[in-house]
């Protein structure tokens, strides 16, 4: 593999923090190769949002007092094209990664997806295997675009289901979305072997805590695997508050009061979610503990926005901007060695941990001053 050093004198000032500039002009980065960060940790997983708009208006991530008639989403100018993502994917696949997942807003939202889908299909890791491409989704076109998805080379799908009580649901999502239509969407990806499929539900105290054993009542036996998500502190207008979490340690133990459940080990190194397995052979869930049980120490997720700004955390408030680069400036074109050459830079210098931080501070502490993170609906979750 080369280790071309590229010179990027220049090449980034006004795109990313001036620190950064004057970093890059001193101290060129191999173009190609793996990475790690000031933390040891490699670069393995990439999330590239494919829109910031979203039919549901969940108050976790959306709540439409915000994101209602007058806000300003993103004009279709600003977005990278098809084109552009498959080319920094390419340059992030030749520096590591293994997996992306195709994230928004919701990402079956983006028109024509599955050409971008074929595209990165065809992309192959450093060690020669096919790339693990997935996707998460609130599954309300997933009927309609399971077999199109899959035949265009989709692996599998995470989908994003909150309660089986309807009620509850299209209280949660605030578009009276019911939960008969995201099963069909399930049953679905089932039928088409869009496998394993993951269903993520986040947990709110007071809001749908009483779901977690009729979810895992429903999902039990069917080898797609719940996974119960620790309601986060992502962005700046869901209002979060700790007396909300409910932390995974008893949701594994209200679980386990009906249907025991036993640890199993990580598929990997980097997983975000715990993993257990109910003792009666009905399958396998898993929790998200990112309030209580930060997993920082081995966060390999790097995150491209849909107007192509690098994030190296989910709660980070400042990105990288890499369309800058793609499309030019001041009439300069860069090749894809230079783009992998700042990719590498700003890797390398990574050190975010924020769950980490803030679970070794008071509750009500603020972490990065009075800078405003990024929303996930702009970066995906
Ligand atoms: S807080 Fe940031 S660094 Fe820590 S696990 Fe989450 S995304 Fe990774």
């Amino acid at each position: 593999m080369s280790t071309r050093i590229i010179p990027i004198l220049n090449l980034l000032s006004g795109q990313l923090t001036s620190k950064l500039a004057a970093d890059l002009a001193t101290q060129p980065f191999p173009a190609k190769g793996l990475l790690t960060d000031t933390l040891a940790r490699p670069l393995r997983d990439l999330r590239i949002s494919v829109t910031d708009r979203c039919n549901f208006r969940c108050s976790y991530c959306m709540p439409s007092e915000v994101f209602n008639k007058n806000y300003a989403f993103l004009p279709q100018t600003s977005l990278l094209n098809f084109e552009e993502i498959a080319r920094l994917a390419r340059i992030f696949v030749a520096h590591g990664v293994e997996k992306i997942r195709l994230t928004g807003g919701e990402p079956l939202l983006r028109k024509n997806l599955e050409v971008l889908i074929e595209m990165l299909a065809k992309m192959t890791t450093v060690a020669g295997k096919p790339l693990d491409i997935t996707l998460t989704t609130n599954a309300s076109l997933l009927a309609k675009k399971a077999q199109s998805l899959k035949d265009a080379g989709l692996q599998r799908v995470t989908v994003s289901l909150d309660a089986m009580d309807d009620a509850i649901f299209r209280r949660m999502n605030d578009v009276d979305f019911p939960v008969a239509d995201v099963l069909r969407g399930i049953e679905a990806a089932n039928k088409v072997g869009l496998l394993p499929i993951k269903i993520n539900m986040v947990v709110k105290r007071g809001t749908n805590d009483r779901e977690i054993l009729p979810m895992a009542r429903h999902f039990r036996h069917t080898g797609n695997v719940l996974r119960l998500i620790e309601y986060m502190d992502v962005g700046a207008t869901n209002g979060w508050r700790m007396d909300e979490v409910l932390p995974s340690a008893q949701v594994i133990e209200s679980i386990n009061a009906e249907f025991p459940v036993e640890p199993i080990d990580a598929n990997y190194l980097g997983e975000t979610a715990e993993r257990w397995r109910y003792a009666d052979g009905g399958g396998e869930i898993g929790v998200i503990s990112s309030v209580t049980q930060a997993f920082c120490s081995d966060c390999n997720r790097a995150r491209l926005s849909t107007e192509g700004k690098l994030f190296l955390c989910l709660f980070a408030s400042q990105g990288h901007d890499l369309r800058a680069l793609l499309r030019g400036n001041n009439n300069e074109i860069y090749s894809d060695d230079q783009i992998a050459s700042a990719v590498g830079h700003i890797w390398h210098k990574r050190d975010d941990r924020y769950s980490e931080l803030r679970a070794a501070m008071p509750a009500d502490a603020q972490i990065g001053g009075e800078k405003k993170r990024v929303e996930m609906s702009y970066i995906g979750g």
